[in-house]
C-alpha cells in the first residue's frame, strides 16, 4: 500500500495528475529513510532536512513532524514491515497541481501532494566488504545540490556516464575539485585523517556523512571538511562514499587505478565497525 495525496492506495491504482509540478518540473522534494529490522534510523534528521528543503524551494508543508512520523509508522504497519525486515521508506512531496507555468502559484492556491512507500531492501553487505569501483565525472548538476529536489536528471546522467565507462559509481568534480558522488557523499583518507567537501551549496548535506564525521571525531580520527582536488583523490590511501542505503562503501579503484593498495583499508573498516554499533544503538523504537 502506498500513501498518495492523502489516500491509501494499491500500486496499480496510482494516477499522477498531468499537471502535477513534481511530474512536469521535478518541482518537489524527497527523503529516503533507512529501516533496520523494522525500525527507522535517523528519522528526525530526515524530517529536519525535508523541512529545510521545503523552505529553500519556498514551499510550505501542511503537515507537522508528528503527522509525518505517524504516516511513516502506518506505512510500515500496513506493509507488514517487521523486525525481520531491512527496508527503505521513500517520501516525496510535489509542490502540487496547477496549470503549467514556471512561476510558483500564490500561497493558498496550491496544495502539496505527498507520496510515500516502503520497500524491503537488504544492506549491501558483500559490496561493503569488497568495495566498489568509481569513475571521475564532471559535476554537471545545478548550484543548489544542498536541496534534496526531485529534479535528478543531472544525477541520473553522471551515474550513467560512470556506468558506461565500466565503473559502479561516479565521483563528481567541478573544475578538478571533488564534490560528492551521484547519490552519496565522498570521503578521502590520507595519513589517517578524513577529507570531505564542506557542506555548502555544492553537495547534499548527507545524514550518513554527518554521522561518520561525528563518529570519527569521537574516536580520535581527524576530519577536514575542506575541498580537495582530483589529484589529491588519486593519491589518497582510502576512499569511501556514504549514504543512507550504501552506508560506508569503500571505493577501491578510481578511473581504473587502485586506490591505495586496492583493497578496503583500515580506516574504512574501523568506521564501518563504529557505524554498525551506531545503528544498533540508535534505531527508533
Ligand atoms: N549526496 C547525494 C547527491 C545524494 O543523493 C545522497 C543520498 N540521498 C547523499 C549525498 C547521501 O545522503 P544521506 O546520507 O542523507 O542518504
Amino acid at each position: 500500500m502506498l500513501y498518495v495525496g492523502g489516500k491509501w492506495v494499491e500500486e496499480g491504482e496510482v494516477a499522477v495528475h498531468p499537471e502535477d509540478r513534481g511530474y512536469n518540473f521535478g518541482d518537489g522534494i524527497y527523503e529516503v529513510v533507512r529501516i533496520y529490522k523494522g525500525k527507522m534510523y535517523q528519522w528526525d534528521a530526515h524530517l529536519t532536512r525535508l523541512f529545510r528543503s521545503a523552505r529553500e524551494i519556498k514551499m510550505e508543508l501542511p503537515w507537522s513532524a508528528e503527522e509525518l512520523s505517524s504516516l511513516a509508522h502506518q506505512l510500515m504497519e500496513k506493509n507488514n514491515i517487521t523486525e525481520n525486515d531491512d527496508a527503505t521508506l521513500y517520501l516525496q512531496v510535489s509542490r502540487g497541481v496547477s496549470p503549467r507555468v514556471h512561476d510558483i502559484p500564490a500561497a493558498g492556491s496550491i496544495e502539496p501532494v505527498i507520496m510515500a512507500f516502503v520497500r524491503t531492501k537488504a544492506r549491501p553487505v558483500a559490496d561493503m566488504k569488497k568495495g566498489q569501483t568509481a569513475q571521475l565525472v564532471e559535476d554537471i548538476r545545478w548550484l543548489r545540490c544542498d536541496i534534496k529536489t526531485l529534479n535528478l536528471l543531472g544525477a541520473v546522467l553522471v551515474k550513467q556516464y560512470a556506468k558506461d565507462a565500466g565503473a559502479q559509481d561516479s565521483i563528481l568534480h567541478r573544475n578538478g575539485i571533488v564534490t560528492e558522488c551521484s547519490s552519496a557523499n565522498l570521503f578521502a583518507v590520507k595519513n589517517g585523517a578524513l577529507y570531505t567537501h564542506p557542506a555548502d551549496h555544492l553537495i547534499l548535506h548527507g545524514i550518513t556523512r554527518q554521522v561518520v564525521i561525528d563518529l570519527a571525531r569521537e574516536n580520535g580520527i581527524a576530519v577536514n571538511e575542506e575541498a580537495f582536488t582530483t589529484d589529491f583523490l588519486k593519491e589518497a590511501d582510502e576512499v569511501f562514499l556514504t549514504s543512507t542505503t550504501a552506508e560506508i562503501m569503500p571505493l577501491i579503484s578510481v578511473d581504473g587505478q587502485p586506490v591505495g593498495k586496492g583493497t578496503v583499508g583500515p580506516v574504512s573498516l574501523k568506521l564501518q565497525d563504529l557505524f554498525e554499533q551506531h545503528i544498533n544503538a540508535n534505531v527508533l523504537v
